[in-house]
């Protein structure tokens, strides 16, 4: 009797049992499909002692159906599919899933029909076909997108075709992508760039397990750096994954690996078409050898895909909060990325200029290796910080800018450079409220103000998207012209600078204005060919830009970030500012940075004006020790939500009135979270703060599991967390 067990892709539902039907190959890792009840379902074939179940007897096994057309998953894969569920304390299968992200490449090989101009005209040649000719010019793709590129119905299209105008072509759908060379573009590398690249060269070529921290400062050449390491990657014949925090980002980024290798990387995120989805994911599982993707350069997701033969990880911006996913299954990408190489036995790079206090003491207990790049690349200084205390420095009412800062803009105007200012806010205004009767605009779902957004004329909720127009008159009083904005957003400070440098060319740049990796790179374009003097912009401009002609950087609000009960605020703004900070003199021109603030006593400002980034990390380290936060001690969130108020009150209560009594582990709560309503769900919190020794995920497990809760009742755990609303 051949039997075996199966993941299901269901979290209600365990693992299942099944026969293997006479002449039906499978192994471990194989991903089939099976009969569940009237329907079928696609499932991983699963060492059965890992995955224990009730004993079902082998006369009730119903038959396997078929084995789909892709290699099964490696055991190194499913090790670290069983070490992510455990850490986290997610189900198996909603870790899983996330290896098959794309349904499409399960099916097999496929192909489809493409259309393209043949350069013949129709009879009849009106506007809009004339619009649609226009902009297909050089496009290859579906009816559909290019329908999207030309912004013309389908209709219009098809009668294209029919004309002669557009002719279909048949194309495979796993086409192999362009070759990437080792050796295409090489730099000269700066001698300690040199020192770094030989350190992971050697532990690509010897194929071992070793964790880096690429230390180096903004502008030391980190990425270059890190090339090297990948191009002993592509040597091997070996895959190796990038993992960006923001799409944004990606743009820059295939550029330089184009210019270093030959030929762009395989890009993955989540707002890929379901057509290029499926050709990444299957190159990715093919391997690098016929056209099989080489580099994959994609979002947290890309870390659990079933690369053939993974060769090296890094993590650039490795301190970037986006890594941690808080939704669905809560991990950190940055964490699970070592894991990964752990189990792949590959080397891990995680670079940054900003490392995440845990990544330091990492490196300081020996665990990772750190590399430094203490100097700019090609002799260009830091820059000089220098802080304005807006106590003493008041802005005029209503402005934002102090006339040091503003004094500093208009001389880099004169001189023909570039300025960049940095508010971690988008929109117009974070709160409006009525001058009448006190009223103040709220989301429907969330507790959160809505903010004003003046470029799309909408108020809209940042936590759930709830959109509406400002009305004319209040909803409350009724009293026309009477809503004021309260407090800057970006969209406030480019009006501001408008104002005060009539003719400047100012560039709003958030993830409302470049919200597409088109307009990102549209941007860069723009700012790199100096059609832009003052960039206003929110943490998406902080990182990764190259613009040698920047060299003033005003900080809007260096105090913004240390507001609020978020355990990481003083790290996140050290990181921030230097970051941002980085963007200046990163050319020949020296950088100015100059950062408004009302505390300049704070301990993390006052490390950022003296450039004393040691101090910084040292006080905030004994900061740590002291609250038992990581990395010396640990906190896990219980989130308990539910559509109806009562009913989460109540489940979190009964959580809390079941909570084990440990000596290393304290709990506090329950309480509302900080944000009591999101997305239309009443939230409440525990807190676990536990020391180092505790298994909190075997406490979490072992009490949670006693307890079961009505339908509408959501409990998640987050290990590690980030944000703590
Ligand atoms: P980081 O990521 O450390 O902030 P970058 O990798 O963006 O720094 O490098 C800063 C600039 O210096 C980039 O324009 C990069 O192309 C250039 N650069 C770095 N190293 C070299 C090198 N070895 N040869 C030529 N240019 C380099
Ligand atoms: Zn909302």
């Amino acid at each position: 009797m051949n039997r075996v067990r199966l993941l299901i892709f269901n979290a209600a539902l365990g693992p299942l049992d099944y026969r293997v039907p006479e002449g039906m190959a499978v192994e471990a890792g194989s991903v089939v499909v099976a009969p569940l009840g009237p329907r079928q379902t696609v499932g991983v074939v699963w060492e059965a002692e890992r995955l224990p179940t009730a004993p079902v007897p082998d006369a009730k096994l119903r038959p396997l159906i078929a084995v789909l057309p892709v290699p099964p998953i490696r055991a190194e894969l499913r090790r670290l599919l069983e070490w992510t569920a455990d850490y986290y304390c997610a189900p198996l299968s909603a870790v899983a899933r996330m290896v098959l992200a794309s349904g499409g490449a399960l099916r097999g090989p496929a192909t489809m029909t493409e259309y393209r101009l043949t350069g013949g005209a129709p009879e009849r040649l009106t506007p809009q076909r004339r619009a649609a000719i226009d902009a297909l010019e050089g496009e290859q793709a579906t009816i559909r997108e290019l329908a999207g590129i030309a912004a013309v119905s389908e209709g219009v299209l098809r009668g294209l075709v029919n004309q002669g105008v557009l002719e279909p072509v048949l194309v495979d759908c796993d086409r192999p992508y362009p070759r990437a060379a080792a050796d295409h573009g090489q730099p000269e590398l700066a001698p300690a760039q040199a020192e770094a690249a030989e350190r992971l060269v050697a532990a690509v070529r010897e194929r071992r397990f070793a964790p880096f921290l690429l230390d180096g400062v903004t502008g030391s050449g980190k990425t270059e750096t890190y090339f090297e390491a990948i191009a002993e990657s592509l040597r091997c014949a070996r895959q190796t994954l990038v993992l960006l925090p923001e799409i944004a980002l990606t743009e820059a980024f295939l550029r330089r690996f184009e210019e270093r290798f030959g030929a762009a990387p395989v890009v993955w995120h989540s707002s890929l078409k379901s057509t290029e989805r499926r050709r990444a994911w299957r190159a990715i599982a093919a391997g690098p050898e016929n056209g099989g993707a080489q580099v994959v350069v994609g979002a947290r997701s890309a870390l659990f895909l079933p690369y053939a033969n993974l060769g090296l990880i890094v993590v650039d911006e490795a301190h970037e909060v986006s890594f941690k996913q808080d939704e669905g299954v809560r991990y950190n990408a940055r964490d699970v990325a070592v894991m990964r190489a752990r189990f792949e036995r590959i080397p891990a790079v995680l670079a940054s200029a900003t490392p995440a206090l845990e990544s330091l003491q990492m490196a300081e207990a020996g665990v990772y290796e750190r590399l430094v790049l203490p100097r700019r690349y090609g002799g260009a200084q830091m820059p000089a910080i220098t802080l304005i205390d807006l106590t003493e420095h008041k802005p005029e009412r209503g402005r934002w800018l102090a006339p040091p800062l503003e004094a500093a803009l208009r001389e880099r105007l004169e001189r023909g450079e570039q300025s960049l200012l940095f508010l971690n806010r988008r929109g117009y205004a974070p709160l409006t409220l009525c001058r009448n009767c006190g009223f103040r605009f709220k989301c429907p779902n969330c507790s959160a103000w809505l903010v004003e957004h003046r470029l799309s004329r909408r108020l809209a909720c940042h936590h759930c998207g709830h959109e509406t127009q400002p009305p004319a008159t209040c909803p409350e009083c009724g009293e026309p012209d009477c809503l004021v904005a309260c407090g800057p957003g970006v969209e406030r400070i480019a009006d501001e600078v408008a104002e005060l440098l009539p003719g400047a060319r100012i560039a709003v740049a958030t993830s409302d204005t470049l919200n597409s990796p088109e307009k990102a790179a549209a941007f860069v374009a723009e700012a790199e060919a100096r059609a832009i003097d003052v960039i206003v912009g929110t943490q998406l401009v902080t990182k990764g830009f190259h613009f040698p002609e920047l060299t003033l950087v005003g900080v809007v609000d260096a105090d913004l970030g240390l507001e609020g009960g978020d355990l990481r605020a003083a790290e996140r703004t050290y990181q921030q500012i230097a970051q941002v900070a980085g963007r200046a003199g990163r050319g020949s021109k020296p950088g100015e940075v100059l950062v408004q603030t009302r505390h300049p006593e704070a301990a993390v400002i006052a490390a950022l004006a003296a450039g004393d980034r040691d101090a910084f990390y040292a006080a905030e380290t004994e900061a740590r020790r002291h609250a038992g936060a990581p990395p010396f001690g640990r906190w896990a969130a219980i989130i308990v939500s539910s559509e109806d108020e009562a009913e989460a009150r109540e489940a979190a209560k009964r959580i809390g009135a079941t909570r084990p009594h440990l000596p290393d582990v304290m709990i506090v709560g329950p309480a509302p979270a900080p944000l009591a309503l999101l997305r239309g769900r009443y939230r409440h919190r525990l807190l676990l703060n536990a020391r180092r020794s505790a298994e909190v995920q075997q406490v979490i497990r072992d009490w949670l599991g006693e307890l079961t809760f009505p339908q509408g009742v959501r409990v998640s755990v987050d290990i590690d967390p980030y944000s703590f609303v």
